[in-house]
């Protein structure tokens, strides 16, 4: 089974991509370009990805003392994937980019993703590098971005640390002038760092010359005291071996070390890593001290990182939707091969019929028509979001910051609702493989394992359910609320027209009401603390609301296309809309009473009390 036709369907038929070469960005490109890229990713997956998936999880990275160890397949990866010029899609012409439109990389993207997600894309690469673009000074993007773009370096994000992980207000790194005419360097104003960062994915590897670390670090003020809250914070370029500002080593090994690896349960062909900087191990000019420079203004680091929130929020979205469709996949070849069990007939069972495959079985088609709906579900919002990002880059003003505010409240589901459903549709492709599915013999499990960690990095459940309520969908006094409550009543209007769809209509307009009235009701009295104990069952209920707000979309789209043929890609698309709403869009209303009336069960149980 192939994820390309699903693809195609979402990006030309119903996000109608085809359009966007009308853009100057992007006047260059075509559906013949987009579909090169498509079909160059879909290669690269195929013959250097897939293959590879279960050794990178057997084969996990090892530290001998000195180097990090990883799979030859991982280099080799590595390498086909920075030769496709990826990791600089996005980047206009004359730095040798493609000015590809975000949509068709994230669609490129998302083969990598179903074929190993964790031999990885350069995700953190890319965003790495079109931080410092959007940030860095102009020899800045010249010495790191550009090398990273290229595949020469990688990239890392440094936030956490061992105590500091949702709460990076309490972040302790230091980092200090780092002497006389510390401000003139020619690669930014450069400092002294001290500290250690916990989690850092990719951190340590050698598989690429360089490793260029952003790094979150807090300035001391002049009593020596590191300023409370996310206002001290300031980001810092580290690379792990210091260069000259033509960009070549300069064989200085900067004071970086590996503390340790981390040993995951997924997700284990990218090293994660506890780093320490400036504990004195490499010392540089004869002093302790990692050698970072200063991107944007002191105290400003958080605010240079929140742009890139969105698009690596959405690449955690779609690398669940990946892992997730990667089971629905093998669920449903297992499923179609497995003999077992009768049919019930009206006088059930006849043991003398032979066995019949299991997806026969009613309770198997629930399965996989539930990975269907919450998988392809997923793609399509990731991908609606993708267009998103494209419109705020390249629309006109007013389209711009209309997509721009609708991100803000989408973005916390396009990374939350993923990572919940997907897993559970990992789940689900375990359980039609029977005992099969809980051994190493077949995939299953491990995308499950891989999928586990999308709730917990790049902000935890708990914290973009409090990110949806608490801030997304009151800013700019509810216009983004307002926003998307407009494109669903547009999707409503148009669904109640179309007999097969006018039901779904009608149910989605009823729980769009549902959901507004929740959200004022969780803050009728302007308390925080009750309107955001029950954040997580609130973002439940959006997410669900507005994943029936997709399919129902996707729906008329799909049936438009159609024209009365009913090809079996629209029954399927039919179906899995039918499936939404009649077995999950009615989980909002389980859901929702305990946002309405600040149910306070689970906050104010005594700690004694568990
Ligand atoms: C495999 C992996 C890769 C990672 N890669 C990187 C990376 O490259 N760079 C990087 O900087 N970090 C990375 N991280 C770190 C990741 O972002 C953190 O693990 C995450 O932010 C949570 O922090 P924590 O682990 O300290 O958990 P904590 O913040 O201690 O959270 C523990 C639990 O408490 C909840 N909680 C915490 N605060 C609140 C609150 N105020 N209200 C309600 N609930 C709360 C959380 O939701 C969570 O359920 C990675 C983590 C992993 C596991």
């Amino acid at each position: 089974m192939s994820l390309r036709p699903t693809l195609d369907f979402l990006l030309y038929q119903w996000l109608g991509v085809e359009s966007l070469p009308s853009r100057e960005r992007f006047a260059d490109h075509s559906r013949e370009t987009f579909d090169a890229v498509l079909d160059t990713c879909e290669r690269i997956a195929r013959e250097k990805y897939a293959p590879f998936n279960r050794l990178v999880d057997t084969q996990e990275p090892h530290f001998d003392g000195e180097r990090v160890i990883l799979p030859q397949a991982t280099h080799d990866a590595h390498k086909a994937y920075a030769d496709s010029g990826m990791l600089s899609a996005a980047q206009d012409h004359d730095i040798g980019g493609m000015q590809l439109p975000y949509t068709v990389e994230a669609s490129g993207n998302a083969f990598f993703a179903m074929a190993s997600v964790s031999i990885g894309s350069g995700m953190l690469t890319t965003g790495n590098a079109n931080l410092l673009m959007k940030h860095g000074t102009a020899l800045q993007k010249q010495v790191f971005a550009l090398n990273e773009f290229s595949g020469r370096w990688s990239g890392t994000m440094c936030l956490s640390e061992p105590q500091a992980g949702s709460s990076l207000s309490d972040v302790v790194t230091r980092a200090v002038p780092d002497g006389e005419g510390f401000e003139a360097d020619p690669l930014g104003p450069r400092y002294r760092l001290t500290g250690n960062k916990m989690w850092i994915s990719a951190g340590e590897h050698e598989l690429t010359e360089n490793i260029v670390h952003l790094v979150l670090a807090k300035i001391p003020d002049e009593n020596g005291k590191l300023i409370a809250g996310t206002r001290g914070i300031s980001l810092f370029i580290v690379p792990k071996q210091l260069v000259d500002t033509e960009g070549r080593l300069t064989g200085e090994r900067n004071d970086v070390a590996l503390a340790g690896l981390n040993h995951k349960c997924g997700w284990r062909g990218t090293t994660n890593t506890l780093l320490n900087f400036g504990e004195g191990k490499y010392p540089v000019r004869g002093q302790a001290g990692a050698v970072g420079y200063l991107v944007g203004q002191p105290g400003r680091g958080l605010q240079c990182m929140f742009h890139m929130m969105n698009e690596a929020r959405i690449g955690v979205g779609m690398a669940a939707t990946m892992l997730g469709l990667a089971g629905y996949h093998a669920s449903l070849d297992y499923a179609k091969q497995r003999p077992q069990g009768r049919a019930v007939g009206p006088a059930g069972k006849d043991p003398a019929q032979p066995q019949v495959r299991i997806i026969e079985h009613a309770d198997v088609k629930r399965m996989l028509l539930a990975q269907k709906a919450y998988c392809e579900g997923a793609l399509a919002l990731e991908l609606y979001c993708a267009r998103l990002v494209d419109e705020q880059h390249t629309g006109t003003p007013e389209a711009a910051d209309d997509a721009r505010l609708l991100l803000e409240v989408l973005t916390p589901i396009a990374k939350s609702w993923p990572s919940e459903w997907c897993l559970e549709a990992n789940s689900l492709a375990i359980q039609v493989h029977g005992g099969y599915g809980y051994t190493r013999d077949f995939p299953v499990e491990q995308y499950w394992r891989d999928n586990r960690l999308n709730m917990i990095h790049e902000g935890t459940h708990g914290i973009q359910a409090t990110d949806l309520l608490g801030r997304k969908v009151l800013m700019e006094e509810g216009r983004g609320l307002q926003l998307l409550a407009g494109r669903i009543n547009d999707t409503v209007s148009r669904a109640l027209q179309q007999p097969a769809l006018a039901a779904h209509a009608n149910a989605l307009a009823a729980a769009l009401q549902r959901v507004g009235a929740a959200t004022r009701a969780a803050w009728a009295n302007g308390n925080p603390a009750e309107a955001l104990a029950n954040a997580v069952p609130y973002m439940q209920a959006f997410g669900h609301t507005v994943l029936a707000w997709i399919w129902l979309d996707v729906a008329l789209s799909a049936l438009a296309h159609d024209a009365g043929q009913a090809q079996a890609a629209t029954v399927g698309r039919i179906a899995a809309t039918r499936y939404f709403f009649h077995y999950e869009l009615p989980k909002i209303a389980g859901w929702l009473p305990v946002v309405e009336g600040r149910d306070p069960t689970c906050a104010e149980l005594p700690e004694e009390a568990f």
